[in-house]
């Protein structure tokens, strides 16, 4: 049994000079694990969203980051006892890195790489009971709140990214996350169903 769920719904506001944002943050839960993907640099929104549902830092085992952008990535050290996975290794709290194997997430999850945002980006893809393949996306797909736009493949394949660092890259990250998904949750934005698949 493995269960997704956005803890957080990521947004993007901007008035007058200052920005307010929050990537998704998302608890992934399978018979073994609790694992956290970004959570994020508002820590009393983070701290109410793990409250709500009784789970204390201590509780978690893995804190998945897509990428290092601090928006994203800040609060990874309030889980005291996670084991932290980025594209392709695992931090250790003693010091240790290690490569991810199958064997790091089990079977139902896995973690992939999506270039292009940022050079080492990735996303994870899950498979669940009740919804299909859900990929958290990271900052493969997002908008600011006031600019939804619509979900079709050419609309989403177009999306402007003002922080890209590859945008060929980037594109061919889409259509990976595309091809792949029934459920999409972007890193700022409301989780939509892929009608592209
Ligand atoms: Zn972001």
């Amino acid at each position: 049994m493995t269960k997704v769920e956005v803890l957080i719904e990521g947004y993007a506001t901007g008035h007058n000079d200052v920005e307010k944002i929050s990537p998704s943050v998302v608890l992934i839960e399978t018979d073994k694990n609790k694992i956290i993907v970004d959570p994020g640099f508002n820590r009393k929104e983070l701290m109410d969203a793990l409250a709500h549902k009784n789970i204390a830092t201590s509780q978690v085992d893995f804190v998945i980051l897509t990428h290092t952008h601090l928006d994203h990535c800040l609060l990874v050290g309030a889980f005291e006892n996670a084991i932290i996975l980025d594209s392709s290794d695992q931090f250790f709290q003693n010091g240790e890195i290690k490569s991810q194997d199958e064997h790091t997430l089990g079977h139902s999850i896995q973690i992939i790489k999506t270039p292009g945002h940022d050079q080492f980006h990735c996303s994870v893809a899950i498979n669940t009971d009740d919804m299909g393949t859900v990929v958290i996306a990271g900052d493969i797909f997002w908008w600011t709140s006031d600019t939804e736009p619509s979900k079709d493949y050419d609309t989403l394949l177009a999306l402007n990214d003002q922080y890209v660092k590859d945008k060929d890259a980037l594109i061919e990250s889409r259509k990976i996350v595309l091809q792949i998904a029934d459920y999409i949750i972007p890193g700022h934005g409301k989780m939509f169903k892929n009608i592209c698949k």
